[in-house]
């Protein structure tokens, strides 16, 4: 296993994400506890010391299953993250009573790693707003050893990213953002890692593959890269240049099942680097497939809680950009797809009432996406 050095600490750089656990037949609250502890079992066998968790994954269930998978070990034999939920704004007067709920679900009297989840254009305002204390409540329970250390999750833009570190900065330890091949351009991670640069903190990396995005590539760019190195992975190429980047301390994956476990441990076991070539060979392919005009989702499932129709957004926005990766052409499998479904839960089904799209770190229009998606659909029928 790769390790890093923060602070004291000797980071794996691989960190068990518990955002994507193992389900019981596609249902997102009901985990496969016991495939989650033979998964935490191996990981902790196999050197992996990162455990990361949060109040809104699987449903609230997520902090539960982990702390029932990490209890066959010493609490000091792994670091455990957990953050503060204040995508939801609701939340933002209820720092005192989720922290300490937090730390009864997973078992614990601290955390070794502390984030503001998901600072973004919808909630800075919020979370830099002084009447809520969150920054004075997070030192505080700093300074009283239930935080390790302080750190943000952020899926804003740099702007923002730039505004919290302005604001906060002095006392954040670390940074998770979203960075991958693609994004470096698409989403222009590559200018977060320098402003990062320059306040000098670490970086943990989320969705280094974009919610399984950048494991299934069309077929001519997995061509190109085959021809490069026909023995890598895709999840190895995503990962591998991820870690050459200088300061990426912790990478995240949302492990969902053993066979993925396993690979990733397997590529975090073997330090070769990607030469510059192979380098910008992915920029370049990540700036390729930009130009298609797809939907950055993420899977990340915010948005579902709110829609009043119980669609299920990402998986109608997945089958959306398959059209959209086409430019418009009909897609008949996605096409075919979408009509599978029952008629209260197809893109038809929006009401269009926006409620979603607050929620969204992406910021995707999700009811415009809703209408494409009908028509792409309606038309290929009436063909
Ligand atoms: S806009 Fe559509 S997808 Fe979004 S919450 Fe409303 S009904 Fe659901
Ligand atoms: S539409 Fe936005 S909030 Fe919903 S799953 Fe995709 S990225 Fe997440």
């Amino acid at each position: 296993m790769i390790y890093k050095d923060f602070k004291d600490k000797k980071l794996s750089a691989l960190g068990f994400g518990a955002m994507r656990l193992p389900v019981v037949e596609g249902r997102e609250a009901e985990v496969n506890r016991e495939l989650t502890r033979q998964m935490v079992t191996k990981a902790m066998d196999s050197g992996i010391n990162y455990y990361d968790t949060a109040w809104g994954y699987h449903e609230g269930n997520s902090e539960l299953v982990m702390n029932e998978a990490l209890a066959a070990y010493p609490r000091e034999s792994y670091y455990l993250a957990d953050k503060f939920p204040g995508y939801d704004l609701a939340n933002m007067s209820k720092a005192q009573e989720i922290f300490h709920e937090q730390m009864k679900k997973c078992g614990t009297d601290y955390f070794d790693f502390y984030l503001f989840h998901n600072v973004c254009e919808m909630n800075i305002d919020e979370y830099l707003n002084p009447e809520h204390g969150l920054l004075e409540f997070f030192l505080q329970m700093k300074a009283e050893g239930h935080i390790r250390h302080l750190g943000f999750s952020c899926h804003g833009r740099a702007g923002t990213l730039r505004r919290f570190l302005e604001a906060y900065g002095e006392h954040m330890e670390f940074c998770q953002i979203q960075l991958n091949w693609f994004d470096w351009s698409f989403q222009n991670a590559k200018e977060s890692v320098d402003i990062l640069k320059e306040y000098d903190l670490p970086i943990w990396v989320m969705e280094p593959v974009r919610g399984g995005r950048l494991l299934n590539l069309d077929e001519k760019y997995t061509v190109r890269l085959n021809e490069m190195r026909p023995d890598r992975s895709l999840a190895d190429w995503a990962f591998r240049f991820l870690l050459g980047i200088d300061s990426v301390t912790v990478v995240l994956s949302g492990m969902s099942d053993m066979e993925q476990l396993t690979e990733n441990i397997d590529i975090f076991c073997d330090e070769t680097k990607l030469s510059a070539e192979e380098n910008n060979t992915l920029i370049e392919i990540g700036e390729e497939m930009g130009k298609t005009g797809t939907l950055p989702c993420t899977a990340c499932r915010y948005c579902t809680s709110h829609c009043p129709q119980g669609l299920d957004i990402p998986d109608l926005i997945s089958m959306y950009n398959q059209v959209l990766f086409k430019k418009g052409e009909a897609d008949f499998i996605s096409t075919f797809a979408a009509k599978s479904l029952d008629e209260d839960k197809q893109p038809s089904a929006c009401l269009h009432c926006h409620s979603c799209e607050p929620l969204c770190p992406q910021q995707i229009k999700i009811s415009d996406a809703m209408q494409g998606f009908e028509d792409a659909i309606n038309a290929f029928f009436a063909q």
